[in-house]
Formats: structure tokens, C-alpha cells, sequence
């Protein structure tokens, strides 16, 4: 039984050298201590030795496990050194190792114009107003005076989401209603610009889209005069252009502005002396102004012999345009990298 146990415990250490990870190591384990193990089965053999024989085979065989259990622990913590090790290498972090790229993205073109137009009319105290892109008639016509009649509410110009005998829902084809929402809950004095999307039944070429951007801005206090109008798009036109950049007024129509203009900025291009951008003629249009019309201000529960105010209105797509020299609207809608890459 001396040789049994000195052949096992010699195994055992002789297969102990040679592993070198931790499953290894447990089937060692289970094939010598395990409940079918080596050792296990030399116990199981006691019950065939002389009684007073017993205590001391049970004492070698005491000593050939502690033996064996000893050399396994030793050789379990090695093993676990080497695979903590092992991990470490693995997941070792080389700080000196340049990063990976990463691109910067940029604001679109329009997103950069139209912030800058916020920026000049906040710092002129104007509040930035929002309202509903999908809105009944009545807020986007008939509250601003455009009569049923009117080219503007033809199906071919706007979409029509229902079609009922009244207050149909429409998707704006301006911001205005903006507008009228404020003046309906705001008494004066009132001082707001509405950036937002607008609709047009238009097929996209290169002049038109059926979805564009618009900045309006509506003044009403008392005494609110055309001067002021012209005044305050003259200083637009400089904080938008530059410093030498002037403005004139035209005679215009509009249902909702009495009297209304247009209004042009000289060319920034060519600084008036006309170039292919202004089509030789020195000056750019850049968007429709007037003075409200009474009839909106009273439509809006406003007292039109008390009050009066000046509207105008932009758009954003167009301004950039000419901001940029960008000479088809469909290109900043594309989404093409090479474009959009230079507003970096
Ligand atoms: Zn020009």
C-alpha cells in the first residue's frame, strides 16, 4: 500500500509539472482526490486491511493528501498569477498610441444664417416666437386678410391636408400665423421675429422647393411709423452685409401689409456696381415688409386707432443663398459631405 501511495503521490507532482492551466489542474484534481480518485479508491481498500493494521495505513494516507493537496494549492496559485498576468499583457493600454480620428461635424448653412438673423434681431430686444407648422385657414389666411379668392389659397399653391366647407387644415404656406397667434394673446407692445418651415405646392428645381425657411418679425406699439420700419431693416441689412451695405424700399402689395414694400440690400458681391449675382443691377431683394394692416390688428383684437406696427418677413433659404453664392436651392438639401464640409 506504501508503494500504491508513493506511486500516486509521484504521479500526481510528475503531472502537476507538466500542466500549465487551470482546467488541466481541475481534472487533476478530480482524477486523484475526486469521488471515483485514486486516493479515494486506496481508502475504499481500508476495509479489506487487518484492524490493527487501520490506524496506520489511515495515517499514510492521511499524509499522501495533504501531500497532494499541498502540491496542487502551490500549483493552483502559480497558475492564477499567469493568467492574471497574462490579462494584464492582454488588456494593457498604450496611452502613447495617437487616437482615433474623430470628424468634426459643422452647423448646416441655413442653420448658420438663421441664427445669425436671430442673433441681430435679439440684440435689438426682439422675443423669438414659434407656431404651428400644420394650421387651420383661418390662422394662415383669413386672420391676415387674404380673401377666399386669393391665387395664394389655390390648391395648386397650397397643401390641403382636409377639405371640409370651413377651416380647413392646411400645412402653413407662411409663418404669419405665427403672428396672428401672438397678437391674439399678447396685448402691446409686441416685438417678436418666427423662424420656421414653411409649404408650397412647388415642384424642387432650382429656384423652388416645396419646403423652405422664413423669418418674420412683427412691431406693434403706439405710433410705430414706416421710418422705423426703414430704419430698423437698414440696420439689419449693415449687421447682416457689412457696415457699408444700404437699403431702399419699393412699392409692393401685400393683403396683410398697408402700405407695403419690398426691399432690396445693395449687392454684397459687387457693392452696387452690379455684378452677375444682381444681374447688373447693383441691388439683391431681399425680402417684403409693410405696415400692418389695420385689419389684421382689429381681426387680432387689437385697436387699430391706438395701435400700429410694421411686419416684414425673409427667407432664410434665400438669404443664405446669396449669403454663401450658393446658386440652386435643391444643393443644401442633398446632404453631400463635399458640400456641406466647406461650412466648417
Ligand atoms: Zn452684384
Amino acid at each position: 500500500m506504501q508503494q500504491t501511495l508513493k506511486a500516486i503521490v509521484d504521479n500526481c507532482i510528475k503531472e502537476l509539472g507538466t500542466c500549465n492551466d487551470l482546467s488541466a489542474l481541475n481534472t487533476i484534481k478530480v482524477k486523484v482526490l475526486g469521488k471515483n480518485g485514486e486516493l479515494t479508491q486506496v481508502l475504499r481498500g481500508m476495509k479489506d486491511i487487518a484492524p490493527d493494521e487501520r490506524p496506520k495505513a489511515g495515517k499514510l494516507i492521511n499524509e499522501a493528501r495533504e501531500q497532494i493537496e499541498k502540491e496542487i494549492d502551490q500549483k493552483e496559485n502559480v497558475l492564477n498569477e499567469l493568467e492574471l498576468q497574462k490579462r494584464l499583457e492582454n488588456e494593457r493600454v498604450d496611452i502613447t498610441l495617437p487616437s482615433a480620428k474623430v470628424s468634426h461635424g459643422a452647423l448646416h448653412p441655413q442653420t448658420i444664417v438663421r441664427n445669425k438673423i436671430i442673433d441681430i434681431f435679439t440684440s435689438m430686444g426682439y422675443s423669438v416666437e414659434d407656431g404651428p407648422e400644420i394650421e387651420t385657414e383661418y390662422y394662415n389666411f383669413e386672420a391676415l386678410n387674404i380673401p377666399d379668392d386669393h391665387p395664394s389659397k389655390d390648391m395648386q399653391d397650397t397643401f390641403f391636408i382636409t377639405d371640409s366647407m370651413r377651416y380647413n387644415i392646411i400645412l402653413r404656406s407662411q409663418t404669419s400665423n405665427t403672428q396672428i397667434r401672438v397678437m391674439e394673446k399678447t396685448k402691446p407692445p409686441i416685438k417678436m421675429i418666427n423662424p420656421g418651415r414653411v409649404y408650397r405646392c412647388d415642384d424642387i428645381d432650382a429656384t423652388h422647393s416645396p419646403m423652405f425657411h422664413q423669418i418674420e418679425g412683427l412691431v406693434v406699439d403706439k405710433g410705430i411709423n414706416m421710418s422705423d420700419l426703414n430704419g430698423t431693416l437698414g440696420a439689419f441689412v449693415k449687421e447682416l452685409f457689412g457696415s457699408k451695405a444700404r437699403t431702399r424700399l419699393r412699392p409692393s402689395f401685400f393683403p396683410f401689409t398697408e402700405p407695403s414694400v419690398e426691399a432690396d440690400a445693395t449687392c454684397p458681391f459687387c457693392d452696387n456696381k452690379g455684378c452677375r449675382v444682381c444681374k447688373g443691377t447693383g441691388w439683391i431683394e431681399i425680402l417684403g415688409a409693410g405696415m400692418v394692416n389695420p385689419k389684421v390688428l382689429t381681426n387680432c383684437g387689437i385697436d387699430s386707432d391706438v395701435f400700429t406696427g410694421f411686419a416684414f418677413g425673409m427667407g432664410v433659404d434665400r438669404i443664405t443663398n446669396i449669403f454663401y453664392g450658393i446658386t440652386d436651392c435643391r444643393i443644401p438639401f442633398e446632404n453631400d459631405i463635399r458640400f456641406l464640409k466647406q461650412f466648417r
